[in-house]
């Protein structure tokens, strides 16, 4: 019996979730989605979608629709900008633009340029355009998983008291993941031992460009992301809506922020605060920030979870339920990849789970490989991106940014080709006698 005629649930349907359902009808798997919100939807202005992104998407179909949404004057100054960028970011211009970055004190002055992108919610709308309606169902947050009574495939059960029945379980459903909790084997537990608070919290709000201006700034944030760089603390700022919004996410980290200090949650992830409590955080900032920071109407705090300790590949698949996208390795946003890194591992499944030696005897094999090459590829990034935000924090072991360190922290990230994952996944099956090598 081949994968096609199995069912396929995946629960969660945020950007990975989407990816992953996209990538299996592309490979004739039919799939399920059960999301817990009354609808798609995504939180935020900005992802960052870069080479390694690009390609996945341009290989299943969605990346044309993403630059036709884009918003035409942002992808023409990010076209004129891509230009210069090197081979890791070729062939991206339409959802680009370029970080400067600049030191958060005194004067403000330039420390160096670096590139990054935006636009959330036409990627999210792109995908959801190609995802099947009537294979998502809405309001269905998933509260446990059991093996079926029969011994055949797994129940997957609901808040509102529903089930559903899946051969193959995909569990998408973010970094307070509960199928993390199934493939772990820890759902016992009070506390998920691998969800960390990471010691940093970002404010977030966006401040309309006319406000800021009146407001004493001077810098023109339209056309360019722009990082201010300081001690335990910096800002991203973004243009939203042609320029006429700045996205503010204002980072403040512990000094010590090593992981083996990362605890157990204790605040909801978001909260709202007064702008008085962003101002204090910044104290001794220069009047760029601290001008634009006093224009924060109801500003939220957020706290950053990630997963930590990594899940280990044993860990990432248990019989035929496995995991994907910030449920398996949530990180630190330092580098904007950790989407990116949920749609390579949907990209994966696509492939394995269409692949013409996968079936029903060997699926729960094929489940392992994708763990096993996905745990290394995936952790790397886990670590590149808590370097960036010691380098952002100034904690890198030098002053200001090193241009080549951050470059060969992205080129890891953009120059994995697309299918690479596959051939690791089929070497390990060959070698463990599940798959023939194709002559
Ligand atoms: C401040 C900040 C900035 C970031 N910036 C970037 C960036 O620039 N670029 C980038 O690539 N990444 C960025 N990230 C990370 C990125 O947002 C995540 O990696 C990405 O959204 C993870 O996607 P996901 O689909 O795995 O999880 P989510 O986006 O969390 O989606 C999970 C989905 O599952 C649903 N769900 C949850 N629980 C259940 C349940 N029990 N049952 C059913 N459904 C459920 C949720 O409603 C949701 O729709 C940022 C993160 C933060 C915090």
């Amino acid at each position: 019996m081949s994968t096609q005629s199995l069912r396929v649930a995946v629960v969660g349907g945020g950007v990975c979730g989407l990816t992953c359902a996209v990538a299996l009808q592309k490979h004739g798997v039919d799939a399920q989605v059960y999301e817990a919100a009354s609808q798609f939807g995504e939180i935020g202005a900005g992802v960052d979608l870069g080479r390694n992104a690009i390609n996945i998407l341009s290989n299943l179909g969605v990346y044309e629709d993403i630059c036709t949404r884009a918003n035409q004057v942002e992808a023409a100054a990010a076209k004129e900008l891509g230009a210069r960028l090197g081979p890791s970011h070729q062939g991206i211009d339409g959802i680009r633009g370029w970080f400067r970055f600049h030191s958060g004190m005194g004067e403000h002055e330039v420390l160096s340029d670096i590139l990054h992108g935006v636009h959330r919610a036409v990627f999210m709308d792109a995908l959801v355009q190609n995802v099947d309606p009537a294979r998502a169902h809405f309001k269905k947050r998933c509260t446990h998983l059991s093996e079926h009574p029969s011994g055949k495939g797994m129940v997957i059960h609901f808040q509102d008291g529903t089930t559903a029945e899946a051969d193959i379980v995909l569990g998408a459903d973010g970094i307070k993941s509960v199928v993390r909790r199934y493939v772990t084997d820890t759902a016992s537990l009070s506390v998920d031992p691998h969800l960390k608070f990471s010691n940093t919290i970002c404010f977030r709000s966006l401040v309309p460009a006319s406000k800021a201006k009146a407001a004493g700034c001077k810098f023109d944030y339209s056309e360019r992301a722009v990082c201010m760089v300081g001690e335990n603390r910096h800002l991203i700022l973004f243009p939203v809506r042609s320029g006429t919004l700045i996205n503010v996410v204002a980072f403040a980290s512990d000094p010590d922020s090593s992981p083996e200090k990362f605890s157990p949650p204790a605040l909801s992830a978001v909260q709202h605060v007064t702008t008085e409590e962003v101002l204090a955080s910044y104290e001794g900032w220069g009047p760029e920030v601290t001008n634009l920071l006093s224009c924060m109407d109801d500003p939220t705090k957020w706290s950053i979870n990630v997963v930590y300790p990594p899940i280990q590949p044993e860990n990432w698949s248990r019989g035929p339920v496995t995991i994907l996208g910030d449920a398996a390795h949530g990180m630190l946003p330092h580098l904007g990849a950790g989407a990116a890194q949920g749609l390579e591992d949907a990209y994966l499944l696509g492939q394995l789970l269409g692949h013409s030696q996968t079936n029903a005897t060997n699926v729960e094999a094929v489940l392992r490989a994708y763990a096993a090459v996905r745990h290394i590829r995936s952790h790397g990034v886990w670590q590149n991106s808590k370097r960036a935000g010691e380098i952002w924090d100034g904690r890198a072991g030098y002053s200001g940014v090193n241009v080549d360190e951050v470059r060969s922290l992205y080129d890891y990230i953009f120059l994995h080709p697309a299918d690479a994952d596959l051939e690791a996944a089929e070497e390990i099956l060959i070698k463990d006698g599940v798959f023939a090598r194709s002559s």
